[in-house]
């Protein structure tokens, strides 16, 4: 990459990978490969690279790409630390935690909600909280399976509640517009914890509460 090409990409892109990742040389010279090949994805799919509409998406994909995923910039379970001494045994759920994902497959979004719910031991932690966590996993190269399974294991591992209970249902982009093409078609998983395990009256009380 020419000094000249630096210069224009840095002007035309200001702090392209801010606050993601460090702007230097090394990276403009990956960004550089990263638009070529962007380009040449362009040519395969059968439109021209240089009309009007295209001549900056190449640079404008790995901007994006860098917000889809900044949940690498974090541990999402640090969001859960902050906790509060409520004495309250029973069953908090946070329903409709709307969130964006990316398929590792196939890099098409999905997205969908969340429901998260827990029994306390001693800690509790805010809603708002809860619902970062959610979204430092999900901003991150994904499949739901996996999602779903750090979600739990965070609240377990953070909060030590008696149990957890999440449930998550989601679109993904790849299966509606692409591949089998069933629009309607959502998938939910779920995972399950301590207490919920084997108290199926628990499970029922929370999967009630969803539908309430
Ligand atoms: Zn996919």
């Amino acid at each position: 990459m020419t000094q000249d090409q630096v210069l224009k990409l840095s002007e035309k892109f200001p702090k392209l990978f801010t606050p993601f990742v460090e702007e230097t040389n090394e990276t403009l010279k990956d960004v550089h490969r990263i638009t070529n090949g962007i380009r040449q994805l362009i040519k395969l799919c059968g439109d021209d690279p240089d009309r009007d509409g295209l001549q900056e998406t190449p640079f404008r994909v790995p901007k994006a790409f860098l917000e889809y995923t900044e949940g690498y910039q974090e541990d999402p379970r640090l969001h859960l630390e902050k906790t509060f001494d409520i004495h309250h045994k029973g069953l908090i759920i946070i329903k409709d935690i709307e969130f964006y994902s990316m398929c590792e497959h196939h890099f098409a979004p999905f997205y969908g909600v969340a429901h998260v719910g827990y029994i306390p031991n001693e800690k509790i932690t805010g809603l708002s909280k809860i619902a970062r966590m959610v979204d430092g996993y999900a901003k991150r190269f994904q499949v739901q399976e996996r999602l779903t399974t750090q979600i739990a294991a965070a609240m377990d591992e953070i909060l030590e509640p008696e149990g957890t209970m999440v449930v998550i249902e989601v679109k993904h982009m790849c299966m509606c517009s692409r591949g089998a093409k069933k629009s309607d078609a959502s998938t939910t998983t779920t995972s399950i914890r301590g207490v919920f395990e084997n108290q199926s009256d628990l499970r029922a009380e929370f999967l009630s509460l969803l539908k309430s």
